[in-house]
């Protein structure tokens, strides 16, 4: 099945929901990354809830971007969505292995709680929106609805989830929101705490075949289906864009690059693609930038 995110609303609009199946791009997030088992989980969790969040993104080129540091071993754990549906992000170690006592992975250990989530909202407007919330569990799920809480004045549940297989791939991913709208009225209020209370663990239910919409009408009976998302694992970096990057350097560290002869390696942190470029192409892209800003 694709991966997607179901929007919906419940209770005449006091309650929002989101639920998504994102097997397919943490699956890709992993391989791109060489993740293991926890690294991928915890990775995988914040791209699932950036994916959810970016959704309601009005233009394509708008972007959110999540960047959890709780100072533990993963380091920086970063996702970035677009409105279009695009998905990527990195973790500083990705070879983490780390299990709890009850045998689920650790991520909350993976991440640290000595830190901060932080959430930019970047709108194609001059300055781009930032949240911060302080880390609580690092288990990414409780850390985002606490800075939906802090930052945003929204209660929120947040459930975010990565089943991994015994040979390190990707099982089941996914992640479901239920937020109250300004002027939720208690029975909506009630209505959200009895559904905390039963919620199962969204990549269960993603694993056992449930579409985002069946999850959605397991906890609210009356919910309204208002849109479906296509999202993916996309970079959208290539060799064209870093030789636009190179080209704005200066003469002098280009003229450097070139003259110690090793060429230049540029390293995408997004998806850890490496792009190689021979002095003989940054000498082109040298003459181009002198051609370009000869005066006419
Ligand atoms: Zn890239």
């Amino acid at each position: 099945m694709k991966d997607e995110i179901v929007i919906a609303q419940a209770m005449n609009g006091q309650v929002r929901i989101h639920a998504a199946r994102t097997t397919a791009l943490v699956e890709e997030a992993r391989k791109a990354h060489h993740c293991m088992a926890t690294s991928a989980a915890a990775l995988g969790r914040v791209l699932s809830a950036t994916a959810i969040m970016a959704s309601d993104l009005k233009n394509p080129q708008e972007k959110i971007t999540s960047v959890m540091n709780g100072h533990g071993p993963a380091g920086t754990v970063l996702a970035q969505a677009d409105g279009a549906g695009n998905v990527r992000g990195f973790i500083g170690d990705p070879s983490l292995y780390l299990v709890r006592e009850d045998g689920h992975l650790a991520v909350g250990q993976a991440i640290g709680t000595n830190g901060t989530l932080t959430v930019t909202k970047d709108l194609g407007l001059k300055e781009p929106f930032s949240g911060v919330a302080q880390i609580r569990s690092g288990e990414v799920g409780d850390d985002f609805a606490y800075y939906f809480a802090i930052s945003e004045q929204t209660p929120s549940i947040v459930g975010v989830g990565v089943l991994v297989n015994p040979d390190g791939t990707i099982q089941a991913s996914g992640g479901l929101f239920i937020q109250l709208m300004p002027g939720a009225k208690e029975e909506a209020i009630e209505k959200c705490e009895q559904v905390s209370a039963i919620l199962k663990p969204v990549s269960t239910l993603i694993n056992e075949g449930h579409s985002c919409e069946e999850i959605i009408r397991m906890y609210f009976e009356d919910a309204e289906m208002l849109g479906t998302r296509d999202v993916r694992w996309h970079c959208g970096c290539s060799r064209e864009r870093f030789a636009v990057a190179l080209k704005l350097l200066d003469e002098k560290e280009l003229t450097e690059m070139i003259e110690d002869g090793k060429g230049a390696e540029i390293h995408c942190h997004y998806c850890n693609t490496y792009y190689n470029f021979t002095s003989r192409e940054i000498r082109e892209i040298l003459e181009s930038k002198r051609a370009e800003n000869r005066p006419a």
